[in-house]
């Protein structure tokens, strides 16, 4: 078992350079090394090439005790990986017999003779321990180097995954770090690192990461000790009050389906320039039925109308995307049998807009048995993001308003 503190990951892969391609070892070994206290702090992808592989392994292994690389321990030609690390750390590489005989019965067992280049696989550095590969061919290598290490992967993801897992991780400890998620929505990023950045010099920055994804913040919070992450909490909780909907996996569908089975109410939707992603949002969560009637899409005025009730009156006086036209889609879905509708309609872009009403203005209504809330957006991005945004914003105001219903 080593103490570490600080790994880095190096990809081996040209193809991981040259084509579409993307490394997603580095997320899997980031985020099991975090769970035995360990950070990652930098990660690279290098070709397969000895002299790329074995300056990366030089230059991590100056600022990192673990350097883990995946890839190119295969059988191929281009498979270097070992030559390279070999050649950053002046180790040879010898045959391990042990490993020949087991390859060997791997390619008899499904009845193939093995072919000579598989014997590369059989080559280890000086010192290295093997770690069994009981997914594939090619085993791990772990080479200790005093308070350092150096930890061969295969580049194929479940095959690095269980060698993480079966040989790595218990190897491996770190120093203890507790994470809480608190999960922000109605706000954009701005608003919250505004909000929360007089908390920072009691807590230490690097111990806050804000994430922005569209209509929702969540402010990662990090501690070394459950009484620290819960000063924390209490802190930032206490600053954000009611933009604060839920922690770590909660998401806003989930919450606003709770709030309404609370009070047995069901919900409607009405949604024109989101399609359907209210409805998808919800549906997401098992058990939505309980409070989630369904909705309509109603992205043309004919069905806006026709289907959901709104007077055409209100759509010729005031447009499709108005205040109006909002609170009656709502109203409208309220019919369909529910104590709640949600509504949304606007402009998602890119044509569409208007000096009036410009590209991303989306107005979102809740109609409950005792009022109508209405809120007007300007959002700003991709025909995609206004989408995005307008459904969490709405979902969202649902939740503000089932909070301050009686
Ligand atoms: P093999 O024994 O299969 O040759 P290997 O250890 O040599 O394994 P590579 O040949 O480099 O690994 O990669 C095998 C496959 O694993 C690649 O085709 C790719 O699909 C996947 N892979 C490699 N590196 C990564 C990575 N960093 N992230 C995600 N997938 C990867």
């Amino acid at each position: 078992m080593g103490h570490f503190v600080r790994a880095a990951f190096v990809a081996v892969g040209s193809e991981l350079l040259r084509t579409p391609r993307l490394d997603t070892n580095s997320l899997r070994v980031g985020e099991k090394l975090a769970g035995r206290g360990v950070v990652l702090v930098e990660k690279r992808c290098v070709p397969d090439e000895v002299a790329a592989i074995a300056r990366a392994v030089e230059e991590l292994l100056a600022r990192a005790d673990l350097v883990l690389l995946s890839g190119g321990l295969g059988p191929t030609a281009d498979d270097v990986t070992r030559e390279g690390v070999a050649q950053a750390l002046g180790r040879k590489l010898t045959l391990d017999e042990g490993i020949l005989g087991q390859l060997e019965d791997r390619y008899r067992r499904l009845g193939r003779t093995m072919p000579s280049i598989a014997r590369r696989m059989a080559y280890v550095l000086e010192g290295a321990d093997v770690l069994a590969n009981p997914r594939g061919t090619a085993p791990g290598l772990w080479l200790s180097l005093g308070s350092q290490a150096v930890v061969l992967l295969p580049g194929v993801p479940e095959e690095l995954d269980t060698i993480l897992t079966l040989h790595v991780l218990p190897r491996v400890t770190g120093r203890p770090f507790l994470v809480r998620t608190l999960r922000v929505a109605g706000r954009f990023e701005s608003e919250v690192e505004q909000r929360v950045a007089p908390l920072y010099p009691r807590f230490g920055r690097e111990k806050i990461t804000i994430l922005a994804s569209r209509g929702t913040v969540d402010l990662v919070l990090g501690a070394e000790t459950p009484e620290e992450l819960a000063q924390m909490d209490q802190a930032f909780s206490e600053v954000l009050q009611d933009d604060l909907f839920g922690r770590d996996e909660a998401t806003l569908a989930q919450v606003v389906l709770e709030a309404l089975k609370e009070r047995r109410w069901l919900l409607a939707t009405a949604e024109s320039c989101t399609g359907g992603l209210v409805g998808s949002l919800l549906t997401q969560v098992p058990g939505a039925s309980e409070a989630y009637l369904g909705g309509v899409v109603c992205y043309a005025n004919s069905l806006k109308a026709r289907l959901v009730g709104v007077p055409e009156d209100l759509l010729t006086t005031y447009g499709a995307v108005s205040r109006q036209v909002a609170e009656a889609l709502a109203l409208g879905a309220r019919r369909l049998g529910a104590q709640c509708g949600l509504a949304i309609t606007g402009i998602a872009g890119p044509g569409g807009g208007s000096a009036e009403k410009p590209v991303g203005t989306v107005h979102m209504a809740v109609a409950t048995p005792h009022h109508v809330e209405h809120r007007l957006y300007r959002f700003g991005g991709s025909r995609q993001t206004v989408r995005e945004l307008a459904a969490n914003f709405a979902l969202d105001l649902l939740r503000r308003t089932l909070k301050g219903a009686p």
